[in-house]
């Protein structure tokens, strides 16, 4: 049995992250949220483009209104409205001035806008009565970047702000990250699918759902491979299957030391190099996991069947996994923090403990609150509406509330 932080180890330096040459797909813009950028983007645009104005008011020449006062205006002479989207035509002379709102483009000659504030029209002049800064209010062309720069590195995960910059930048087909494939497959004779008619002693297969909604959450792609029969020949069918189709494959069940949990005996009939036995955590124990050398380098997880165990070994080392694998540079790892506790905690000290529960951020504290209900692990119904784990080390035996815990976000 490994240590929590052992199998971690062994575990994330298995994951190796998607070639930048062959794993890349394009994307059009409009697609592209929470992708993995694959290759740098540039621009062929200055931003801004033009120089131009960032307030509404008069662009004027500083040399003059460099003195000019309530008391002594200076007197200008308008030649020309700018509104936002026209091509100024004129070319500003000493005594001249052009009225110009936000955004528009500075005309020639002049190098200064004064704001709207700090002046008085009378027909077609224009009273300053305060001295601007030199070149006041003027957003210079190339100012926040310089065509052919590095815009976007590679590597990074598209959201909101990233796209914003692109679309800014027309750049709308983009190279990303293909998706890494997790195959997803539940073992266990006694399994049927939400849809079956529930037999006494049958349970419905929720891991199968709950796997492919965080695989989809984390990035991946999963492939649905659906009920497999606790038999050696159906699940060497599927797992021969998961490793030629998927980088991850997740399985759930069969791995404890019951009479039907094979799955180990054909990880390694198949070629596979198990890693990782069990792991000194509760809920979560018998988590395995292996490395199939051929087709695809698969990493595979034999994830406990109890459906609170399987999310926890998921959350704990799955999920990062699949990050890593899909080539985001930063920001893969678990997110650990710290909180108080709203409640007492307890673990029988032997194990790394995992406590399902809720993280709020109430007036800049983390505050967490276990779930109520049973804490065996074969409870599902207490996980909705969770969010965060909480881990007492081995030897912490209990936390009490209010006091400090670690926490996992999930
Ligand atoms: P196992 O790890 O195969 O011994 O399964 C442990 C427990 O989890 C048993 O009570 C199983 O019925 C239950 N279980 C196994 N697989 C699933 C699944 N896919 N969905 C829900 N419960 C499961
Ligand atoms: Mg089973």
């Amino acid at each position: 049995m490994r240590s929590v932080n052992e199998a971690e180890n062994i575990i994330f330096n298995l994951a190796k992250p998607l070639n930048n040459q062959t794993d890349i797909e394009t994307v059009d813009l409009l697609t592209a949220t929470g992708r993995i950028l694959a290759s740098p983007v540039t621009s062929k645009l200055d931003f801004p483009h033009w120089d131009n104005s960032a307030m509404d008011g008069y662009a004027v020449i500083y040399q003059d209104v460099r003195e000019a006062s309530e008391k002594k205006p200076a007197v200008l002479k308008l030649v020309e409205d700018i509104p936002a989207g026209y091509q100024p035509q004129s070319n500003i002379q000493s005594g001249q001035a052009a009225r110009i709102f936000t955004g528009a483009v500075m005309p020639q000659g002049a190098d200064t806008v004064v704001m709207q504030e700090n002046t008085r029209r009378e027909d077609n002049q224009v009273f300053i009565l305060k001295a601007p800064e030199a070149q006041e209010f003027v957003r210079h062309r190339a100012a926040y970047y310089q065509a052919g720069a590095e815009l976007l590195p590679p590597n990074i995960q598209l959201n909101a702000p990233e796209i914003a910059v692109l679309a800014a930048a027309q750049c709308t087909k983009l190279n990303v990250f293909r998706r890494v494939k997790v195959a997803i497959l539940s073992t266990g004779n006694e399994l049927v699918t939400p849809d079956d008619n529930l037999q006494p002693g049958q349970i419905v297969d929720s891991n199968q759902y709950a796997l492919a909604a965080l695989v989809k959450q984390s990035g991946g792609e999963p492939l649905i491979l659906g009920i497999i029969k606790d038999e050696p020949e159906a699940l060497k069918q599927a797992i021969s299957k998961a490793i030629a189709n998927a980088d991850i494959v997740l399985s759930s069940g069969g791995v404890s030391v019951g009479d039907y949990d094979y799955v180990k005996k054909i990880i390694e009939s198949l070629g596979g190099e198990i890693k990782v036995n069990s792991v000194a955590m509760k809920p979560g124990k018998p988590l395995t996991v292996a490395r199939f050398p051929m087709p695809n380098s698969s990493i595979y997880f034999g994830l406990p069947g109890n459906p609170v165990s399987a999310l926890v070994s998921y959350w704990r080392f799955v999920q990062p996994v699949i990050k890593k694998c899909s080539s985001i540079a930063e920001g893969w790892q678990p997110k650990f923090i710290k909180a108080q506790t709203n409640d007492d905690l307890s673990s029988n000290g032997k194990r790394e403990t995992y406590i399902w529960g809720k993280l709020d951020l109430i007036d800049g504290v983390y505050q967490f609150s276990a779930a109520g209900g049973s804490k065996s692990s074969g409870n599902l119904i207490n996980l909705a509406q969770t969010n965060a784990l909480a881990v007492l080390e081995v030897g912490k035996s209990s936390v009490k509330a209010g006091e400090e815990v670690k926490v996992l976000q999930v």
